[in-house]
């Protein structure tokens, strides 16, 4: 099969609507339940078959962000070290439901080390492919836990080619194509609104590379929003590294798709994908909610950065991205409650906070 073809297959078999979710109600909430499985009740795998390891139901708290107090969801604290373990949970548990006992995934990233943690909890094996030239402390991580690393020759999209080529024959556990993985980002959106006391905020701050949170809390919010819980739509701030900004460009030309670019260098590496898989969707989602899109320079991501250090927070650059696209949109837009988080853990990129930290 064709890549292209391959490709169409796998967006029609992940069908995004095909998950039955009953309407949203409060009551129906498990409070007990620390984490995010709470609301397993709306989740497309039962709890007995839950693949979890408490995670979930990060602080929600305000921190003063150039000038004013914003609402600062700290995602950084997740077993695996970011929100990407969101998804890994429940795409993991479907899998365990089904019966599946092993899975491929093709990143190097953050996405990689939660799919490698959850298939390690849950005892089933995990081929992550890789470009050759990924940095071995990138590769750590996924090791430790016991996944199966492939090494492709040639560029980020070979490894994915070959990533295709292999879900052919065993379950692709992939972050950007499966909406199971959607299913638990969308929790940041339950989160965010229990928290506020169930009620929306005005405005979120979202990074957007492949849009697996963007996306998420969009369906978490409309969730929300369609079964009586909240009043308003947040408005859906999307920020990319100007050195990689395939939907920003779009955005601002008035396009339906991601132009094509060439990725340039960025420490935002988390979000640096060229061709994001669901890039019309990410546009439609930040239209819908009268939201936009944001780009930020690499001396916005590193000042940043050194704010959120200077406050105690360790967390990695393609966290501090999100956070300067924050202070970029709060002087476009005026409103009153803003969130947006902190996606990942300092403690996952030394290397780079060290090369910042000897300038
Ligand atoms: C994956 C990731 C992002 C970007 O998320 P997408 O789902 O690709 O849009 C941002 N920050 C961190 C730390 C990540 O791991």
């Amino acid at each position: 099969m064709s890549q292209v073809g391959l490709k169409a297959l796998i967006l029609k078999q992940y069908n995004l609507e095909e998950q039955n979710i009953k309407r949203f109600d409060i009551n129906s909430v498990s409070f007990k339940i620390t984490g995010l499985w709470r609301y397993h009740q709306f989740l497309p795998v039962d709890l007995e078959q839950a693949v979890t390891m408490g995670e979930g139901y990060t602080p929600l708290f305000k921190i003063d962000i150039a000038g004013s107090l914003v609402y600062v969801k700290q995602e950084q604290l997740f077993p695996s070290g970011s929100y990407k373990d969101r998804g890994a949970t429940v795409l993991m548990s479907d899998v365990l439901k089904r019966g599946i006992t092993k899975v491929v995934q093709d990143s190097s990233g953050n996405a990689g080390c939660a799919i490698a943690a959850y298939a390690a909890n849950a005892g089933v094996k995990c081929d992550v492919y890789v470009p050759a030239d990924t940095s071995e402390a990138k590769l750590t991580q996924i090791r430790a836990y016991g996944a199966n690393l492939i090494l492709v020759d040639g560029d980020r999209e070979a490894t994915a080619t070959a990533a295709l080529s292999a879900a052919e024959n065993t379950y692709y556990a992939s972050h950007c194509y499966n909406p199971l993985f959607l299913h638990g980002t969308k929790t940041f959106a339950y989160e965010v609104c229990e928290q506020l006391g169930w009620r929306a905020p005005d405005v979120v701050v979202l990074p957007a590379g492949n849009g697996t949170l963007l996306l998420g809390c969009y369906m978490g919010f409309k969730h929300l929003l369609e079964s009586g819980v909240i009043e308003q739509m947040p408005h859906l701030i999307a920020v990319q590294a100007q050195n990689c900004a395939p939907l920003f460009k779009a955005w601002e030309q008035g396009l339906t798709e991601p132009v094509t670019v060439t990725a340039n260098h960025t420490l935002a590496e988390g979000i640096a994908i060229a061709n994001p898989v669901r890039g019309k969707e990410m546009l439609q989602a930040v239209k819908a909610t009268n939201g936009f899109f944001v780009a930020v320079s690499e001396e916005e991501i590193t000042a940043a950065l050194k704010l959120c250090l200077s406050k105690g927070f360790y967390i990695e650059p393609t966290s501090s991205a999100t956070i300067a696209g924050l202070i970029k949109a709060k002087q476009k837009l005026n409103a009153k409650t803003w969130v947006t988080l902190f996606s990942g853990h300092g403690l996952k990129s030394t290397e780079k906070v060290m090369s910042l930290l000897k300038k």
